[in-house]
């Protein structure tokens, strides 16, 4: 597999919707190239990181999100109608 491929398959990599045959690729060329594995390692963070982000925000801050917003958006009216 060339970087190019990595750069390109490394979602679907995350995602674990790689083919079985195109994971090993991927796999045997993160050992070879420290380049490919570095960026590999900083999108599997970044994935782990927003998804937590995400997953927290819809269980616990919906409703004080939306108070944020309706007051924010009445703030902004007001000062549009001045
Ligand atoms: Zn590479």
């Amino acid at each position: 597999m060339l970087c190019r491929e990595v750069k390109r398959f490394v979602y679907f990599f995350l995602d674990g919707s790689l083919g079985e045959q195109k994971r090993q690729d991927f796999n045997s060329h993160l050992k070879l190239c420290p380049d490919c594995e570095l960026r590999m390692r900083i999108q599997e963070r970044l994935r782990n990181f927003m998804q937590s982000r995400f997953a927290r925000l819809a269980t616990t801050a919906p409703d004080r999100f939306k108070t944020r917003l309706t007051r924010s958006m009445r703030a902004f009216r007001t000062e549009w109608s001045r």
